[in-house]
């Protein structure tokens, strides 16, 4: 009998029923850490800038010295000498002075503005005239206005992207604490299965799943370990579904997790550990099962690789989160509805779209055709869920479309 228990419900199991690994975490390049997600908060060391900085080309000034100047009357400072890039000023400015300066380069002792070269004027006689007053800061990075040693910078639990990565590069944080990859392994039961590579005799079909959930798995930062196609032969994949668990964080097994004679994931598991729920409220993906063997998750998948991916995304996503010890950011998009979709099945339905940028704002094409065909689902960006009680949605309702594409 299947256990039957509502998206809701299974995300509780998710986060009840399994622990973030012990050795969840590792040391990486910097160079490296874009995409992985940080395991613990990453704090300033030091000071960015360490000096203080101008952010402009021209004259470090005595602020006090450019009050009330203007192009009529300038203020007439005594040149002195210029500041170098990458090198420290090295002199303090006198009252009365200005010193030229280059865009980020250090302010002598006792500057505290510096004018833009547009509003000075060179009299060619070792004065310059400032033409615009500059008031205490104007143009000046202050040492550490960027960051000071404690400050937070980057929050445990992020998926670190390019402009994190230059952030790491300032702050000289060059190994960076990320989650591990977890190793998932992923098996396809199926006597009607053959390998992608291989054209199908009468009846069979191409394994599917077994790509699919690799390049899923990999995206969402997983490494993916493929065990291949296994018949359905209870002892066969018993054998195969022990050395996945043996060798991996966790295990995705698809097909057979239905309820039929040939339907083996269901008893394989139940014989090696224990089966936590059987069948999820939802649409597609009704036939989903999660077990544990020797405290590890094993996801029996439907075989239908609509559902499969569905659910991977869904929930798999989420295991992912918990076993590495992150929360996900799931930022949804707006969309509004191109057409009406229907719902009365008594489940939750999820549904993929394609989403348009089109003058009234995002629109959301709902995939249409039959369930069991696996391209309509490619080039699809997102998908939305109608709640179990509804009885579907009219054309322009706004619907929040979880992206695809979110951060794992
Ligand atoms: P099952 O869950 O084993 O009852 O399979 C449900 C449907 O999905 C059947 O039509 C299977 O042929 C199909 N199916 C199962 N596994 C795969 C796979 N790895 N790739 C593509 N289709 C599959
Ligand atoms: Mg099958």
């Amino acid at each position: 009998m299947l256990t039957v228990k509502t998206p809701e419900e299974v995300f509780e199991i998710i986060k009840t029923q399994f622990e973030p690994a012990a050795d969840r975490t590792e040391t990486v390049p910097w160079t490296q850490a874009a995409g992985r997600v940080l395991a613990e908060e990453i704090r300033a060391r030091e000071y960015v800038p360490a000096f203080d900085r101008s952010t402009v080309d021209g004259f470090a000034v005595h602020a006090k010295d450019t009050f009330g100047c203007s192009d009529s009357i300038p203020a007439i400072l005594q040149n002195t000498q210029e500041i170098l890039m990458g090198q420290a000023a090295g002199f303090a400015l006198k009252e009365g002075c200005c010193a030229p300066i280059p865009t980020g380069g250090e302010l002598p002792e006792g500057a505290d503005a510096v004018q833009m070269i547009e509003y000075t004027e060179d009299y060619g006689d070792g004065t310059t005239g400032i033409l615009k007053p500059a008031a205490p800061g104007h143009n000046v990075i202050l040492k550490g206005d960027d960051v000071y040693p404690g400050k937070p910078v980057l929050p445990s639990g992020r998926r670190l992207t390019p402009q994190d990565i230059g952030a790491l590069a300032a702050m000289g944080v060059v190994d960076v604490p990320v989650v591990r990859r977890l190793k998932a392994g992923i098996l396809s039961t199926g006597d009607e299965l053959v390998p992608p590579q291989q054209a199908p005799g009468p009846g069979q079909i191409r394994d599917v799943n077994s790509s699919l959930l690799a390049a899923l798995m990999a995206r969402l930062g997983a490494s993916p370990a493929v065990y291949g196609i296994i018949p359905d032969q209870e002892e066969l994949l018993g054998r195969k579904i022990e050395e996945a668990v043996r060798e991996c964080d966790l295990v995705l097994l698809s097909g057979g997790s239905s309820v039929g004679v040939k339907d083996a994931a269901c008893r394989v598991i139940e014989a090696r550990g224990e089966i936590l729920f059987h069948g999820i409220a939802m649409k597609p993906g009704k036939p989903t099962l999660f077990g544990k063997i020797g405290g590890r998750p094993v996801i029996g998948l439907p075989g239908h690789p609509v559902a499969a991916f569905f659910i991977t995304h869904i929930f798999v996503r989420r295991l992912l989160a918990q076993l590495g010890g992150y929360a996900l950011r799931d930022i949804p998009v707006m969309a509004r509805l191109s057409e009406s979709v229907e719902a009365n099945h008594g489940r939750a339905q999820y549904n993929g779209v394609f989403l348009e940028q089109t003058d009234n704002g995002i629109t959301a094409r709902p995939i249409r055709g039959k369930s069991g065909l696996i391209t309509t689902l490619a080039g699809s960006d997102g998908y939305f869920c109608i709640p179990r009680d509804c009885e579907g949605l009219p054309a322009g309702a706004e619907v929040a479309v979880t992206l695809y594409s979110a951060d794992g």
